[in-house]
């Protein structure tokens, strides 16, 4: 069969790979925990659901604009003003299918074949695919090993000619990293002089630990969001536990945000106003429910931290973010895609290698679900890897003994 080879290229999602395969093996009745998936646990919102019911039994579900139900916008500008101090106009705003669209729309609108956008690993698995489905070509600037912080003399080296944009993503998915606010600044204060988008990936600002806090860009500039080259993506998925609505957004300038509009109209022609009113219902509603999904999570980033130090040899910088750990398994392997594979087979448990984010040697643990999945989870990773751990462990009611090592 001939097919576009763009397209042919373009790699499985290895997150909804792992997914489907953990969602298969729990149909055979396998006691399956998925610590792969970055989804939390909680239930939708109650303001959302009473948002998207009302919209739903009035009858009225038609298109919207492409850009968004301005009810919805309105929201966004609230949401802008009081977490980014930003008055933002409904010109500058697009509703999406999720972040993961928001995304993939500012790259198309933005990238002429072969121009370059920075990319800091580690990095989230899509924009490497996406930036290629758009012509474009990542540049992939590394931190030092044993750091998940890039330096900023590497990113600044990593500027050419045909450097469209840089992409920043803090709190960070895979490692938890907030990237210092220092960092933040050189890098809007380099985007401003060299005249190149500067794309936050804010889908996790809120998510952070301690005291820990993740400063916008936009504190670091003057300018307005029209002539700012600040781009900030958002969405309900990560905050509200809401991944199943696909709700995202962009705050761009409006000549940005007109191209993107045109480019979702003639693709998507708008987002369904269910989803649309169910964000709506959840930006407006009671934000204590971020705050308690934010607890949960810090509590089961705790567990993490307590558990995982007491592997022989594992190596782990605190998540100050997210809902994501990326140990350091070099003590066991530098594989990371052959310890997630053992780790399914013969601990059930499941993991993303490190290396689908451009760091070899480490996994990704997701903390977003119940706290039994996480601590058994580990466990179960503990048994099956350190040898300083006792050889017996319970799998479901199979009593399973270590006889690898
Ligand atoms: N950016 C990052 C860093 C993410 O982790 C995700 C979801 N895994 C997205 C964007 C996409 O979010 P959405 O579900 O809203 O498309």
């Amino acid at each position: 069969m001939k097919l576009s080879k763009l397209a042919s290229e373009i790699a499985q999602s290895p997150t909804f790979a792992l997914n489907e395969e953990a969602r298969l093996l729990r149909e055979r009745g396998e006691a399956v925990i998925n610590l792969g998936i970055g989804e939390p646990k909680n239930k939708t919102p109650i303001s959302a659901v009473l948002a998207s019911a009302a919209k739903l039994t009035s009858g009225e579900v038609k298109y919207t604009p492409p850009d968004g139900l301005p009810s919805m916008k309105k929201a966004v500008i609230r949401y802008t003003e009081e977490n980014y101090d930003r008055l933002v106009a409904p010109e500058n705003i697009s509703i999406t299918n999720g972040a993961k669209q928001s995304l993939f729309n500012i790259f198309y609108s933005i990238l002429n074949p072969q121009d370059e956008v920075i990319v800091i690993a580690p990095y989230w698995v899509s924009y490497n695919a996406m930036i290629t489905m758009c012509m474009g070509i990542p540049v992939i600037v590394k931190p030092e090993d044993g750091t998940f912080t890039p330096r900023f003399e590497d990113i600044e080296k990593a500027i050419t000619s045909a450097t469209r944009a840089v992409i920043v993503n803090s709190p960070n998915n895979p490692s938890g990293v907030i990237y210092p606010p220092e960092l933040i600044q050189k890098i809007v204060e380099m985007c401003e002089k060299r005249g190149i988008f500067m794309i936050c990936d804010d889908i996790y600002h809120k998510l952070t630990f301690d005291r820990n806090v993740a400063v916008p860009a936009y504190h670091f500039t003057k300018k307005e969001v029209e002539n700012s080259n600040i781009i900030v993506v958002n969405g309900v998925a990560k905050l509200y536990g809401m991944t199943g609505f696909r709700i995202g957004w962009v705050v761009a300038p409006r000549e940005l945000t007109r191209v993107m509009t045109n480019v979702l109209a003639q693709t998507t022609s708008c987002v369904s106003p269910l989803a649309q009113s169910a964000a709506e219902g959840a930006l407006n509603g009671l934000q204590s429910v971020v705050e308690a999904l934010r607890l949960q999570i810090q509590n089961n980033r705790d567990v993490v931290l307590q558990e995982l130090r007491t592997f022989n040899g594992v190596r782990l910088i605190e998540p100050a973010g997210t809902f994501y750990a990326l140990p350091d398994i070099r003590a066991y392997s530098n594989n990371s895609v052959e310890v997630s594979k053992f780790l399914l087979k013969k601990a059930l448990v499941v993991t993303v290698p490190g290396k689908e984010f451009g760091m070899e040697g480490h996994l990704r643990i997701s903390f977003a679900g119940s706290v039994n999945d996480v601590t058994e989870g580990i466990a179960r990773m503990k048994w099956a890897l350190d040898p300083t751990s006792p050889n017996e462990i319970y799998i479901g009611d199979k009593k399973m003994i270590r006889d690898w090592m």
